[in-house]
């Protein structure tokens, strides 16, 4: 298979550099699979590197792909002169530390990531994560980081989730959007999202919009919705997601059927008791689709005793930092934890954590320059009091475990 980014035209101002120059001074930062991808593409170009480093404590000490992987404090001891490329999702805040930490040659793997065949990394992927030909998603949302980076300062290339339903055809224990503690789910009104959204849509250009639940395809106004950003000059991509429980009925295939639109899967394993029929139904209908593996953490909400220093920290290494916002009932939050514990009033309402796109009198610029500074937003909300962040590091879980009977109750802080 051969990997091509889809929009090459955003980077084509950017200098490529020559990693032949720093053969023997370079560092990889991030032992994940972006750094897998980018140690096999180096290697092919004849380029060798020292070792990767990598703020996850558990990977100190170990070897990946061949090399050891060291820890921020050992890089800055041993190697304060390294030149370092840069591989994880969470990019800026990475580009950031190291800055603060000395290093002025940093690079990004852009050019190592354009355009590559994937036969060689296919197979050193962890199965459990990927399935053939999927692991793309996780080059395009790095890349999404770098056209901010590059091209249009941050905040400048959104992306969005809309959550259309609080309804769910399971209930899992660990849901990281907390569904089952619904108690009577409702679906979004959709006036109030067409006309959120509409006021949203204004303030710029959207690398791709999710849409998500509970479980979307229960979503009335689904196929209306999709249409709609379909139509949005201003939207790339659009992905419904789907837990492969139900079928979409014809309005929705028709929707489907337009090259923004890819579905994306989460596959949950037994769970997702309709998988091969709907992955059948999509071939069958030319619909274009992903299958999502995981990888769950849990998150909880409590209240850190920590210092406003440490809070921006657990922000910064929070994939949300600088990500996703999410549109729910009107409002834009920074992210699912925010807005799902605030609507069920686990933590009280924070005027910083949220735009709210339905404010009346409605002045597009007012309202433009409010959803802009919120993208922009450097400091932690105040919602990541009560988080210890999706930094995917907290404790694993099992994938999509239902919960049986009364689940333990949300704490309080309001
Ligand atoms: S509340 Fe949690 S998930 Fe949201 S930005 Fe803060 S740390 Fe990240």
């Amino acid at each position: 298979m051969h990997y091509k980014y889809p929009h090459p035209e955003y980077f084509k101002d950017v200098p490529r550099p020559d990693f032949h120059a720093y053969s023997n001074n370079l560092i990889l930062y991030g032992a994940g699979v972006n750094g897998l991808i980018a140690s096999v593409l180096l290697k092919k170009m004849g380029v060798d590197f020292i070792c990767f480093a990598d703020s996850d404590e558990r990977k100190w000490g170990t070897e990946y792909m061949g090399k050891p992987v060291i820890s921020p404090r050992e890089l800055k001891e041993n190697y304060p002169n390294a030149v370092i490329l840069i591989t994880p999702y969470q990019f800026r805040p990475v580009y950031k530390n190291l800055r603060e930490m000395g290093y002025t040659i940093l690079f990004d793997c852009l050019h190592l990531f354009l355009e590559f065949d994937t036969e060689d990394i296919e197979p050193l992927l962890p199965k459990e994560r990927y399935l053939p030909g999927q692991f793309p998603v996780a080059v395009n949302n790095y890349m999404y980081k770098l056209i901010e980076f590059h091209v249009f300062g941050l905040g400048g290339y959104k992306r969005l989730v809309i959550f259309v339903t609080e309804k769910c055809t399971l209930r899992c224990k660990d849901c990281i959007n907390f569904m089952p503690y619904y108690n009577s789910p409702k679906d979004s009104d959709y006036l109030i999202l067409t006309i959120s959204l509409d006021r949203l849509l204004k303030t710029g250009r959207f690398g791709y919009v999710n849409i998500e639940g509970g479980e979307t395809f229960l979503y009335d106004h689904l196929s209306e919705l999709v249409d709609k950003l379909v139509q949005a000059s201003n939207v790339e991509l659009i992905y419904p997601i789907t837990n492969a429980t139900i079928l979409p009925d014809n309005r929705v295939l028709q929707s489907f059927r337009n090259e923004k639109v890819i579905v994306r899967i989460s596959h949950y394993g037994v769970n997702s008791w309709k998988f091969d029929e709907l992955t059948n139904l999509f071939d069958r209908e030319g619909i274009s689709y992903i299958t999502a593996l995981q990888q769950w953490s849990r998150l909880e909400a409590k209240l850190f005793c920590r210092s406003d220093e440490d809070n921006q920290k657990v922000f910064e290494n929070c994939c949300k930092s600088d990500g996703t916002m999410s549109l729910f009932h009107g409002k834009l939050y920074r992210c699912a934890f925010a807005a799902h514990l605030e609507n069920l009033g686990v933590f009280p309402y924070s005027p910083e954590d949220s735009v709210d796109l339905m404010v009346e009198p409605y002045d597009e610029g007012e309202l433009s320059k409010k959803v802009d500074d919120f993208y922009k937003r450097e400091m932690f909300i105040q919602a990541c009091r009560y988080c210890m962040g999706r930094a995917y590091m907290g404790e694993k879980v099992p994938i999509a475990e239902q919960a049986v009977g009364e689940l333990p109750p949300l704490p309080s802080f309001v």
